[in-house]
């Protein structure tokens, strides 16, 4: 997952000015300059958590701290399937998407979805925000509409895609679901449906 963030870290965000607000504004003595760079310093790393513009609590503000790769849903999914033996590539840039696991044993990518960020429709977990609705919702489009261009070149090309959601990893539903994901990959899922390609492909099962 490649997120669209650089407007976040990089725009409006007010971590640079909060940080420069922060600098102590009075030193004193012949270590003045050694202090003042070791303050600012631990100061501007406490700030890059605690981005001023969202309230601690809101959802804006958790979302602003997640990162584009390797969030806590992606690595759970990830030991969780090479637990199970697989192995795969991560975040392949080769690929639209930097797809969060690439199997090509299986001609298979999985893509480990925040709710949020990529727009779950009728999810729980996703509803736009009430400030700046604007800038979110054009943010969200881009980045819903990004997933859907991702998907049909990589369907096009052959691959496999399949997605598990944020809402679907937690503590209650994860195993459930992560089970059925790995079934999904080897192509042992319920339906029964394994096509003859994959199937031609698969060692003995016993
Ligand atoms: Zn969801």
């Amino acid at each position: 997952m490649d997120l669209d963030n650089t407007v976040l870290e990089h725009g409006e965000c007010p971590r640079t000015s909060g940080a420069k607000a922060l600098k102590p504004s009075k030193v004193v003595g012949a270590d003045a300059s050694v202090t003042s760079v070791k303050l600012r310093k631990r100061t501007k790393s406490k700030k890059t958590v605690k981005p001023k513009k969202y309230e601690r609590g809101t959802r804006s503000y958790t979302m602003s701290r997640i990162r584009g790769k390797d969030t806590k849903i992606e690595v759970l999914v990830r030991s969780y399937l090479f637990r199970r033996g697989l192995r795969f590539r991560k975040n392949d840039k080769r690929y639209p998407g930097r797809p969060d696991v690439v199997l090509p044993r299986y001609r298979t990518i999985v893509f480990v979805n925040g709710c949020f960020w990529h727009m779950h429709e009728g999810c729980s977990k996703f509803s736009m925000p009430k400030s700046n609705v604007e800038f979110w919702t054009a943010k969200l489009v881009r980045n819903h509409e990004r997933d859907i261009r991702q998907r049909a070149e990589l369907e096009g090309d052959g691959w496999r895609v399949l997605v598990v959601w944020e809402c679907e990893l937690t503590v209650k539903l994860r195993e459930e679901r992560l089970e059925r994901l790995y079934r999904e990959i080897v192509g042992e899922d319920d339906s029964g449906d394994v096509g003859a390609e994959s199937a031609g492909d698969l060692p003995v099962l016993v």
